[in-house]
């Protein structure tokens, strides 16, 4: 099969759908890939290692995404609109749910659109989304550090304290995938660590695994109170699959927390845990309510994108060679892709996201 890698269009996006790895993987097993120029450059692979791993540099977008299967990151901008059509797979991060013009494109060009976020295990596990959380969990301890310097605007804390001096306060709300990720961070950084949940099986399994190198608290009303108003860092990492996140950090709770402490809302991209977090950007990523800074970018990994390249196609690697090696049969058989097929011939092929927009599935 052809595959089509192009450059990333999105704004400050430096990620790349797959790296020489896997496009060595394609091209050994007698596939053509068709990689843009420049197309891994911001996460540091040039076009000679694409070359090397056997990949054709082409010189426009037009002659990437004229292959079959088309490899991304994130969901096609309006520029490339003009290349979705009835013969491609495209399969990249697309959440359309929250995107109705491509939605609109995506059925008028009866495209197959094959969504990261939506590929599911029979356990319901989302492969492709979790690599991201986990980049984004442990940054979430690493920026709150920053943040807490007096130079950055913090209250001048030293995350592992020094002989003598406590060391930070860390709270973190949610013990999934991100919050579990950044407790690592901050154990590993010697701070005093509290993470909550509702789920008792979480906190169980970091209680197990950390052998009281943090604490443990079931997520309530009073519990966030008390932790909150004695926190240098609060980590917010909650989810609810498929709805807003709750605001367990309300605006009136901001007066009685210390000043220079820090927030980082992870869970920003389901509205935030917290009442005054508002989306924010790499290029203005902190703002300040009360005398609390807030950390609210919604992209955290595209800061860091070669670390965030690899994670990605680890996972999302064994689908590719599937898609290229099957084509749409790979759909069919597996249903861990299945769950991932989103649009296909003109129809929506996902509950969610015909239910978003009333469609029929
Ligand atoms: P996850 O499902 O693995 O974990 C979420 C946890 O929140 C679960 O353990 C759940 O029990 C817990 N939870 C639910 N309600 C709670 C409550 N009231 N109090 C305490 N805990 C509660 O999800 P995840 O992969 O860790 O993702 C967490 C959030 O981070 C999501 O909103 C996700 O979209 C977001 N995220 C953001 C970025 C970014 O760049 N900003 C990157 C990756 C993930």
């Amino acid at each position: 099969m052809i595959i089509g890698l192009p450059k990333e269009t999105k704004d400050n996006e430096f990620r790349v759908g797959m790296s020489p790895g896997t496009v060595h993987t394609l091209t050994n097993q007698g596939h053509l890939v068709r990689v843009q120029t420049g197309a891994g450059i911001g996460s540091a692979f040039s076009d000679d290692d694409y070359r090397s791993a056997g990949a054709d540099i082409v010189f426009n977008a037009d002659d990437a995404w004229s292959a079959q299967l088309v490899v991304k990151v994130k969901e096609p901008t309006e520029p490339e609109y003009r290349y979705l059509r009835q013969e491609l797979i495209l399969f990249t991060y697309l959440h359309l749910a929250s995107n109705k013009s491509l939605v609109d494109v995506l059925l008028a060009t009866g495209t197959t659109g094959i969504a990261y976020e939506t590929v599911q295990t029979a356990s319901g596990e989302l492969p492709l989304l979790a690599p991201m959380s986990e980049v984004a969990g442990r940054m979430a301890t690493q920026i709150g550090a920053t943040y807490l310097l007096k130079t950055s605007g913090g209250r001048g804390i030293l995350m592992s304290g020094v002989p003598g001096v406590a060391p930070a306060n860390v709270v973190i709300l949610g013990a999934g995938i991100v919050g579990a990720n950044a407790a690592r961070v901050a154990v590993g950084m010697g701070a005093q660590v509290t993470v909550l949940d509702v789920n008792h099986n979480r906190l169980k399994y970091l209680d197990d695994i950390y052998r009281g190198q943090l604490l443990t608290r079931m997520s309530d009303g009073l519990n966030i109170r008390e932790l909150v108003f004695q926190a240098d860092l609060v980590i917010g990492a909650i989810l609810i699959p498929g709805g807003r996140a709750p605001w367990l950090i309300t605006k009136e709770m901001l007066a009685d927390m210390r000043k220079g402490s820090v927030i980082v809302d992870v869970a920003v991209d389901q509205g935030g845990c917290v009442e005054t977090t508002h989306p924010t950007t790499h290029s203005h990523p902190v703002y300040e309510v009360d005398g609390v800074l807030h950390y609210c970018v919604t992209n955290m990994p595209g800061a860091v994108p070669r670390t965030s390249t690899f994670a990605l196609n680890n996972q999302t690697a064994t689908y590719v060679v599937k898609l290229a090696n099957e084509g749409l049969n790979a759909v069919r058989q597996e249903r861990t892709l299945q769950h991932g097929l989103n649009t296909y011939r003109g129809y929506v092929t996902h509950p969610a996201v015909a239910e978003a927009f009333g469609l029929t599935y």
